[in-house]
């Protein structure tokens, strides 16, 4: 074959971080050797996979990454017999940043101005670290299954080159040709053709990878493996370093954020099998997708990964959970349909559950700061358990928190309960799309002057959630923009009551001037501040609710509303006296088209016209009267 070499560009997003990672993380520079390990070891696990449905490709038994140096050539290499790279491959993988995560990267980076030793802990820069330490990159690689191999180089500046290969065996090397110090001060990269300076990198950060990592054998020495290796789930719980966990669950998620929470078992009894799960530190982006909204741990069977996702071991609801389940007692073939059906299966999926909530409740319980953070990221994921009825045990309820009139700190339900009034039959809320606006909904006075709490549901799945989540306790939740009066006491029932009829003319020219808009008018006790607040029927959707419904193109009919007024606001005195003076008059009907108009802008409801509410506005305010 006489192909002759090409020459690609980088997509520029490449060309940006190779800028940024040649330039701002010299003093981190060793992790290149962890990135390229690393990558050799998920090329590995690759192959590994693959090989289950593809024999051809070869067995990954005794597949191993090793380390060449050359002091005279100034070679640093790194070589796996993973599943290989092939000519398109060697395009997308290394010529574009496909990863969100080193998307991410780069745009915190350009945020703050530089990049901090934070971010470099926070996330991997990949592949492309190799151009710290060299002036020149080749990779060798012959692809799983394929007798073609290809070369792959660069000098990290703009382009790289394409040309057939030699490599035999499968699997990629990777070539890195030290730079010079740039001046006599620098470093000089040559620090890394050194037996023990490798063995510290790979100790410091490679140690738990799961394939033997080894120096190229010299002078015909048995090469001596330099990570401990045992996969990190097989180990003891106890002989674990905190630091492992992060150091795995880095590597296994490509998330660069450490984890919140470990939680690490074994099962032993009528099925045995451990499981290493992670509470995210952050918030992956894709997490509310459709594509994604399924849970997504790992399944291993005797340490052989057989489904990098595996739905059926947690419930969608707990998606955020990282991790792997590793059982000998499933069969090694076991399919994506058996997995579903399997009893097995089932019983872990069970358990994992209630171990995952019980991490989140003594979080909640000791770590309040922290289980903010995690329920800020993840909270209205977990609340699709109750949305779902999934949540028999009712333990996901008692891991909510929202917002409350009670203070800035948010609040779960049994906090409420603890605070309500000793003849408090409900538990009060308010749903909108921002605390800002519910906190002066004139909904909330008469709350307020009764030293009621009320939960403040911002989160668009509340309305829904609330649905499936009838009472807590024995409390009744109960909204407090609905038509029923319970607060009122009885002689305040009759002053209203007294007040309605005495103008009920009032009361009708005010609904027939609104018509359609709403049901009826009534004065109300509920009101301190407000001029006039718009009701809810008992059974109609909230305001907020036909909102929501509306925004996703569904039909909602015109909620026909109780508008209410508040007898002791002067607004509403000065309504009164319109009325005495003309009741067919302009002034007053002007005065009632406002009154509304207001109502609705109180509780955040768009208005029919803004411009002519804006108009009128303008005149009542220039005439002051
Ligand atoms: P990441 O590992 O997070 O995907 P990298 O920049 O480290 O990002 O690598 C980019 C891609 O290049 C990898 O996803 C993989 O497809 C490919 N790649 C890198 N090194 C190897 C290797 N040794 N063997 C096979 N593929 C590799
Ligand atoms: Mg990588």
């Amino acid at each position: 074959m006489t192909q002759t070499q090409e020459t690609h560009p980088f997509q520029a997003e490449v060309k940006e971080l190779l800028d940024l990672v040649i330039h701002s993380l010299y003093e981190h520079r060793e992790i290149f050797l962890r990135e390229l390990i690393s990558n050799a070891s998920d090329a590995i696990d690759k192959l590994r996979f693959e090989s289950l449905t593809h024999p051809e490709y070869g067995s990954a038994d005794g597949a191993k990454i090793q380390i060449g140096f050359d002091l005279d050539a100034r070679t640093l290499s790194i070589t796996d017999d993973g599943i290989g790279m092939n000519h398109d491959d060697l395009v997308s993988h290394l010529g574009t940043i496909a990863r969100s995560g080193t998307r991410a990267f780069l745009s915190k980076i350009k945020q703050a101005g530089a990049a901090t030793p934070e971010l470099i802990g926070q996330f991997g820069v990949g592949f492309y670290a190799s151009f710290m330490v060299a002036e020149e990159v080749v990779v060798d690689t012959l692809k799983a299954g394929e007798t073609q191999a290809w070369r792959w180089r660069s000098r990290g500046q703009g382009e790289f080159q394409i040309e057939p290969g030699d490599r035999t065996a499968r699997g990629t090397r990777i070539t890195l040709h030290l730079k010079q110090p740039d001046s006599p001060e620098d470093d000089d990269p040559a620090e890394y053709l050194d037996e023990f300076k490798i063995r510290e990198i790979v100790k410091r950060y490679s140690d738990f990878v799961a394939y033997p990592i080894q120096l190229e054998p010299k002078d015909g020495k048995d090469p001596e493996t330099l990570n401990t290796m045992r996969p990190l789930w097989t180990r003891s719980k106890d002989s674990i370093e905190r630091t492992e966990y992060d150091e795995f669950y880095r590597r296994t998620s490509h998330d660069w954020t450490p984890p919140r929470e470990v939680i690490h078992f074994k099962a032993e009894g009528t099925s045995e099998y451990t499981a290493l799960m992670f509470i995210p530190g952050a918030r992956p982006s894709g997490l509310f997708d459709g594509t994604q909204g399924k849970s997504r741990l790992s399944l291993y069977v005797k340490r052989v990964l057989i489904m990098e996702e595996c739905p059926e071991l947690l419930p969608a609801w707990l998606r955020f959970v990282r991790g792997l389940v590793d059982s000998p007692d499933l069969p090694l073939n076991v399919s994506r349909e058996t997995v579903q059906q399997n009893a097995t299966v089932r019983a872990i999926k069970k358990r994992l559950k209630k171990r995952v909530l019980e991490s989140l409740a003594t979080m909640l319980a000791e770590k309040r700061e922290e289980y903010r953070a995690f329920w800020a990221d993840f909270g209205a994921i977990l609340k699709e358990g109750i949305w779902y009825g999934e949540d028999e045990d009712k333990q996901v309820e008692k891991l909510c928190l929202f917002e409350t009139t009670h203070g800035a700190e948010p609040t779960t339900l049994a906090e409420y309960v603890a605070r309500k009034q000793p003849d408090q039959k409900q538990i009060w809320y308010l749903t909108g799309e921002r605390r800002a606006t519910l906190e002066s909904s004139p909904h909330l006075e008469a709350f307020t002057k009764r030293g009621l709490e009320v939960l403040l549901f911002v989160d668009a799945i509340d309305e829904w959630l609330i649905q499936r989540l009838p009472e807590f306790e024995g409390l009744k939740l109960t909204p407090v923009d609905r038509g029923a009066l319970e607060l009122e006491a009885p002689s305040e029932k009759e002053a209203r009551e007294a007040l309605d009829r005495e103008h009920r003319d009032m009361l009708a020219a005010i609904e027939s001037k609104l018509g359609e808009g709403v049901k009826s008018v009534r004065f109300s006790t509920r009101l301190s501040e407000s001029p006039a607040v718009l009701l809810n029927d008992e059974h109609a959707p909230s305001a907020h609710m036909a909102r929501l419904m509306r925004a996703a193109n569904q039909d909602v009919p015109d909620a026909k509303r109780i508008l209410e007024l508040n007898p002791d606001h002067a607004l509403v005195k000065k309504l009164q006296t319109h009325f005495q003076a003309d009741p067919r008059s302009e002034k007053f009907n002007e005065w009632v088209e406002w009154l509304h108009g207001q109502a609705l802008l109180a509780e955040g409801s768009p208005l029919a016209d803004p411009a002519r509410f804006a108009r009128l506005s303008t005149k009542l305010v220039l005439s002051a009267d």
